[in-house]
């Protein structure tokens, strides 16, 4: 029988990127295709139907893509969290362990009101390093953070037992091993 294609039918895999062994999760074939990208950011948002919040967050650079599309879809505006040295503003600074060093994530000082209740977006967990990091920038700005969610989880890597661990609650859409 012909079923329809789900989010995880969209993503691609490309072997050996961006290093020999990893199996990347391509989402770009996700958000090219029109009923893929909508079925994506009504998928992220079911859970939190009912819910009210403030703003989305995204991480830098496909969690841009999709927080943007979120954020419209539940009618509140949207904060990027980047990679050190990109936003003009005031910052706080945020470090995390990488599999080889480290990154740094930033997020503008007064992107945010105290209290506010917020949605942080990426594509993809993996050790949840870069979503914690997220996470310890949106409670420094005073915001609540309700809820986490990705398209892809990785759970071998541990990401979703880490963050659910803190007691956030997490959604994600597919996993792969
Ligand atoms: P983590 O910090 O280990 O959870 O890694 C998650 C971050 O790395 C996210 O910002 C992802 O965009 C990126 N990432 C790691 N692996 C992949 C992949 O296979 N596809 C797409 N993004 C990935």
């Amino acid at each position: 029988p012909l079923q329809a294609k789900t989010v995880r039918d969209y993503i691609r895999t490309i072997p050996d990127f961006p290093h020999e062994g990893i199996m990347f999760r391509d989402v770009t074939t996700l958000f090219a295709d029109a009923r893929g990208m909508r079925l994506c950011v009504d998928q992220l948002l079911a859970p939190f139907a009912g819910d009210r919040f403030d703003a989305v967050a995204g991480l830098e650079a496909r969690g841009f893509i999709l927080g943007g599309a979120v954020a419209h879809q539940l009618g509140t505006g949207f904060v990027p969290i980047r990679k050190k040295g990109k936003l003009p503003g005031k910052t706080f600074e945020q470090d995390y362990a990488l599999e080889y060093g480290t990154a740094t994530v930033e997020v503008h000082v007064d992107a945010l009101q105290p209290g506010a209740r917020v949605l942080l977006v990426d594509d993809l967990l993996a050790t949840g390093g870069t979503a914690k990091a997220g996470i310890a920038l949106l409670e420094r700005l005073g915001a609540e953070v309700i809820g986490c969610a990705f398209v892809v989880d990785l759970p071998e890597l541990g990401g979703r037992a880490a963050l659910e661990q803190m007691g956030m609650p997490i959604h994600t859409l597919c996993s792969f091993d």
